[in-house]
This record gives C-alpha cells, sequence and structure tokens, in this order.
C-alpha cells in the first residue's frame, strides 16, 4: 500500500493550474499573490530624518556640548530651501527631507534650546545617525515580494508603498462537500434506530472555509449508484469535490465505482495510514477529486492530511502542509507495525520544548474526544511502541492549535 510521503507526492504534482484574478488591495488580505511586486520607487524617496530635532553639518559631529545657529525650520512634506554650513543648523521635523549639508540628526531630547536662533547641541552624534539615505530600506527596482506570498496585514502595507491599488492573486478553487450514506439524517430530523447524524457535511464544509474556500454543502446522497452518478454530475460544476463515505469496499459503497465509470483518473486508493486507509483522490479535466472516509475522525484528518495541502498548492502556496513539531512524549503509545498512526494529542510550549501529551479516543468515530485534540502525534509505520519521556513528532492542527488543554470528555 502507498505510503503517505509518496501519495501525497503523488497528489501535490498533478494539482490543476492556479487561477488568478486582480482585486483591489483591501480584497487582496488572505490571498496568495500571483506575480512578482517591484519597487517603482526607492525608499526613503529621500534623505530622510527619523526624528524631530536638529540637522548636523560635518564638521559639527562629534562636538558636544556646542551651540549651533538655526537658519531655518523643515517640516514633513515640505521642501528645504537652504544650504547647511558649519555652526548652523535647521529645527527639523520626522519625516522631513534632509537640507544640503545635514549628515546627521541630533534628536530634540538631546539638545537645549538657547534663544530662538540658537540651540545647544548636548551630546554628540555621529554621521548618519537619526536620518536615513534615499534607496538606504529598498532601491529603486528591486523585487520586495515574490509570487506565492500570502498577503497578511504587513504585505497590504508593503503593496500599498508601491502604489498597488490592485492586486493579482490566485483563485480559491470553488468547492462541493457530498455526503452519503443510507443511514444519514439532516440536523432538523430526529435520529430513529441506526440514523446518524450527517456531521461531516457541517465539518468538512468548516474546513473548507477555514482554508479561505467558498463552499456548496451538498444534501444528502443515497448509497445507490444512480443518485451518486447524478450528483458526480451536478457537483463537476466546482472545482473541488469533496465526497464523505462509501469509499471502502463495501457491498454499498459506490463512490469508486462511479468514479472510475465517469473516467476519473484515479491518483490513489488506500493509503498506509490510521485513521483514513481507504481515502480515493483523482483528477477529472480542471477538477480535483477527493473520496474520504465517513467515519468523522478520519474524515477530518485525511482531510488535514491530503486536502489542505493540495488546496493550499491550487490557491499558489507552494508549503501548504501543517507544521510540524518535535517534542518530549508525555505518556506512552502502543503501536501496531503496518499503517503511520495519526494519533490525536494535545502539544504544547513549556518554555524550553514542546511536550506532546497523546488523546485516548473511542476510535475513528469519537469525534467528541479528538475535538480536545489540537494536534497529531507521528507513530512511524514500523515502530512498536512509544515510551513517555520519549521524542516525538507532532502536527499542529494550524487552525486549533492555540486551544488550550481540555479534559472534560471523560473516558468511562
Ligand atoms: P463509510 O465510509 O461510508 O463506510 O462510513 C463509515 C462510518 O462513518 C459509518 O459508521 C458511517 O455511519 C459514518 N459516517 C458516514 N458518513 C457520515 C457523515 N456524513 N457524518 C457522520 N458519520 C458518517
Ligand atoms: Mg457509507
Amino acid at each position: 500500500m502507498l505510503t503517505y510521503e509518496k501519495a501525497l507526492k503523488k497528489l501535490l504534482c498533478r494539482v490543476p493550474a492556479t487561477r488568478t484574478a486582480s482585486l483591489s488591495l483591501q480584497e487582496s488580505l488572505g490571498r496568495v499573490l500571483a506575480c512578482s511586486i517591484v519597487a517603482d520607487i526607492a525608499l526613503p524617496p529621500f534623505t530622510k530624518s527619523f526624528v524631530d530635532g536638529y540637522a548636523v553639518h560635518n564638521k559639527d559631529l562629534g562636538r558636544a556640548p556646542t551651540e549651533l545657529a538655526i537658519i531655518g525650520e523643515v517640516a514633513a512634506g515640505s521642501r528645504p530651501q537652504l544650504q547647511l554650513s558649519a555652526g548652523q543648523t535647521v529645527k527639523i521635523m520626522t519625516g522631513a527631507v534632509l537640507p544640503p549639508g545635514a549628515v546627521a540628526v541630533q534628536m530634540v531630547e538631546k539638545t537645549r534650546q538657547v534663544s530662538s536662533s540658537t540651540v545647544e547641541v548636548l551630546e554628540p552624534v555621529r554621521k548618519g545617525e537619526n536620518m536615513a539615505l534615499p534607496g538606504s530600506e529598498v532601491e529603486i527596482g528591486s523585487t520586495v515580494l515574490r509570487p506565492g506570498t500570502l498577503i497578511g496585514p504587513a504585505e497590504v502595507g508593503v503593496l500599498a508603498s508601491f502604489g498597488y491599488e490592485k492586486v493579482e492573486v490566485c483563485v480559491a478553487p470553488t468547492s462541493a462537500v457530498i455526503s452519503t450514506g443510507d443511514e444519514l439524517i439532516e440536523l432538523d430530523q430526529d435520529p430513529q434506530f441506526g440514523q446518524i447524524r450527517n456531521s461531516n457535511a457541517h465539518m468538512l464544509s468548516a474546513q473548507c472555509r477555514d482554508l479561505g474556500l467558498q463552499v456548496t454543502t451538498f444534501p444528502i446522497v443515497p448509497d445507490d449508484p444512480k443518485s451518486t452518478e447524478k450528483v458526480f454530475s451536478e457537483a463537476l460544476s466546482y472545482d473541488l469535490l469533496i465526497f464523505s463515505g462509501g469509499v471502502s469496499v463495501g457491498e454499498h459503497d459506490y463512490v469508486h465505482r462511479i468514479l472510475h465509470e465517469q473516467q476519473v483518473d484515479i491518483f490513489f486508493h488506500k493509503v498506509s495510514i490510521k485513521p483514513g486507509k481507504p481515502i480515493l483522490v483523482g483528477r477529472k479535466d480542471q477538477h480535483l477529486i477527493f473520496g474520504l472516509p465517513g467515519n468523522p475522525v478520519s474524515a477530518l484528518v485525511t482531510f488535514e492530511l491530503f486536502v489542505r495541502p493540495a488546496v493550499r498548492r491550487w490557491m499558489g502556496i507552494e508549503d501548504g502542509q501543517l507544521q510540524q513539531i518535535t517534542g518530549k512524549l508525555l505518556a506512552p503509545v502502543g503501536h501496531r507495525p503496518g499503517r503511520v498512526l495519526f494519533k490525536p494529542a494535545h502539544t504544547f510550549w513549556d518554555g524550553s520544548g514542546f511536550q506532546i501529551r497523546p488523546i485516548e479516543t473511542k476510535g475513528s468515530a469519537d469525534i467528541t474526544r479528538f475535538a480536545t485534540a489540537n494536534s497529531l502525534l507521528i507513530v512511524e509505520q514500523d515502530a512498536t511502541c512509544l515510551q513517555a519521556g520519549e521524542s516525538a513528532r507532532a502536527m499542529l492542527l494550524s487552525a486549533y492549535y492555540e486551544r488550550g488543554d481540555r479534559r472534560e470528555v471523560q473516558s468511562h
């Protein structure tokens, strides 16, 4: 059976091409930049004072205390008309253009005004102190942001500094979540004997939205080939199709059969992971199609392991996998070699390192206990069991890493 690494690699190299669109600067927040951003001006664009103070001539550097003659004032936004000579100064404001002849600025707090025309510099300044030369932050023509950069508030600031009112960004795929299962009921129905609330539709849709996707949640699809085929063709109006349930080899599992009949190029069906072994992934034209196992924990974990990095790649982000950390395991973990185990855990930083506390659940359906986790402990395929105190790896469930330790769901 395919390993997780091999399966993910297979998937990532076949993610459909990213589409781009031009958005207003404010709308670009949270999107991925699709082009290089080149500085159209130098920053700062002129010799600039960092402080409110007094401009200092080269010959007056290092002298203190010393009295200088005030020959004028420069405010931010105005053009200095003066030329500074030795023994002279101008009063200068933060962000103002330094007059020719000035090579440093002494901040007002380190001066004493003697009269309206004289100031005493109390401490010496070095050449270039409290000022910036043109282009010292960014040279004109240099690349300041690269394609693939996630646009946060700081990037919006950069884009605004270089005059971008509109930005070319990667477009997120449209997505459809489709739950299959004869036993499923919607939330407004009372479960009868043998029935299960369709929690995956809501959970997977929330995971999509958490990734910044717009999502359409389809009504429950019964376990029959005709309904599965019909929903498949309807869902082809979306870029990303996420099926839940019906991907195993049971008598009533039709998703694989229908995808096969519909000429979906199936990348893989079954991966050597626990939970989530039956996962199915394929592509038809520009549509990416996932069949996730129906057990809620399996559905959630396989979404994080496969859907998240693929969608992030599709959105233009190269490295879209969950962040991995190494930490100290706080309790032993049993494991039968065979498949790599992704076990729910609570990971936290204790001031000097990460600590990983494995969480015991009642299996792949136990989303209630899983919901107390903020990470997945990784137990390698061939490992037997891990001891408390051992070094171990965990993946941080990004949106929930900051979740505090919660143990109110008690085991019986
Ligand atoms: P399946 O992958 O269809 O074989 O389903 C595996 C298990 O997950 C079964 O116990 C199903 O009842 C349960 N299950 C399937 N789909 C859902 C769903 N949408 N919400 C909650 N549980 C589900
Ligand atoms: Mg089923």
